[in-house]
């Protein structure tokens, strides 16, 4: 069997603390886990109010801040580890699209400026003429051609092209993961369902899995083939999307979803209503027990003494973080009565 394509084991970044501790410290992934099958081509939402991790995952992945401990495997090799040659491959095969494409754009340079870069970066093409076939590929890819984009400066562009530019970019290198962090969040209803639709056929026709960051449950359902709900840092539940999205059975997620009643893209998860300060206590503290215990209507006090692990809830690796589940433990009539439906 081949090396999954992907996997996180027991990650965990810590900000802040140091040698003099003089600065707070936040737990923003603890003991995190996840993988992505070499095969078939997958997209994985990892879900999550402000500040529950999911952007520091998505960093960890790209690079651009180190694990305080635990690894990343691309192909069964520890990113941390690779030699020059392999960490040029996961750059190239591991590609990003982030949620505001006009900050990627440099406003003095013409668009085709990014896909220039990345030819001469990665020694894609001999000559002038080759390139150009490889951008309007790629191009073509996202519904865009040419002769209408790239001679343009960014601030001539709309968000929405400006956003398929990236994913263009991205499909350009041929990767095998896209990291797409929010790319569906600042365009308008007809564009956030043509982004997502260029994902669904990215997956199916090239092959190419997605991690899918985002706040947005409806675009999750939409899309996504497994969904990781994050709660400060940690995983709450995961499972098949419609699975957990449509039969939660995390005390958070089940609030989380009651408070949506119906999928609605303009209802933002963000703000902090459903985070308060016993909760940010927690979650300075690495070796505190569940994070939801401030704000959950079971708490008991075994919740208190450590993080509990996943357990299985349903079919299809459906699992969640909460001691409701253990049947191995001992629990009070009352709150046996109490595990939600
Ligand atoms: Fe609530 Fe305890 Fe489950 Fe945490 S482990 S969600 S505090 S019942």
């Amino acid at each position: 069997m081949s090396a999954p394509l992907l996997e996180i084991r027991n990650a965990t970044k810590v900000y802040g603390g140091g040698f003099l501790r003089t600065s707070p410290v936040t737990v923003a992934l603890q003991d995190y886990s996840l993988t992505i099958d070499a095969a078939p081509a997958t997209i994985t939402t990892i879900a999550g109010e402000s500040g529950s991790g999911k952007t520091t995952l998505a960093n960890v992945v790209l690079g651009f801040t180190e694990l305080s401990s635990g690894q990343i495997l691309y192909k069964g090799t520890d990113i941390s580890t690779m030699d020059k040659q392999r960490l040029m491959d996961y750059r190239r095969e591991v590609q990003a699209v982030f949620q505001d494409p006009y900050a990627v754009y440099n406003p003095f340079y013409r668009v085709k400026h990014i896909f220039d870069i990345v030819i001469k970066n990665f020694k894609m093409a001999a000559s002038k003429s080759e390139a150009r076939e490889l951008i309007e590929n790629a191009l073509n890819v996202v519904g865009m051609r040419g002769e209408e984009v790239l001679e343009k400066y960014p601030h001539q562009l709309s968000g929405g092209q400006r956003q398929r530019m990236m994913v263009a970019r991205a499909y350009l290198l041929k990767p095998r993961l896209i990291v797409a962090d929010e790319p569906v969040s600042m365009v308008d209803a007809s564009l956030r369902a043509m982004i997502l639709d260029i994902m669904l056929r990215l997956r199916d026709e090239q092959g190419i899995s997605f991690l899918y960051i985002t706040h947005d449950l409806s675009t999750a359902y939409q899309i996504g083939d497994r969904i990781h709900l994050l709660y400060q840092g940690q995983t709450a539940e995961r499972g098949d999307t419609v699975q957990v999205i449509e039969n939660p059975k995390h005390p958070y997620v089940q609030l989380l979803i009651n408070s949506i009643p119906v999928p609605d893209p303009k209802i933002k998860w963000g703000g902090d209503s459903l985070t308060s300060i016993d909760d940010e206590q927690m979650r300075g503290n690495v070796s505190s027990g569940c994070r939801f215990y401030p704000r959950c209507p079971y708490g008991m006090d075994r919740c208190l003494q450590q993080h509990p692990p996943l357990y299985t809830v349903g079919a299809g690796q459906h699992e969640a973080a909460c001691y409701l589940y253990d049947e191995q433990a001992n629990l009070p009539a009352a709150k046996k009565m109490a595990v939600p439906a």
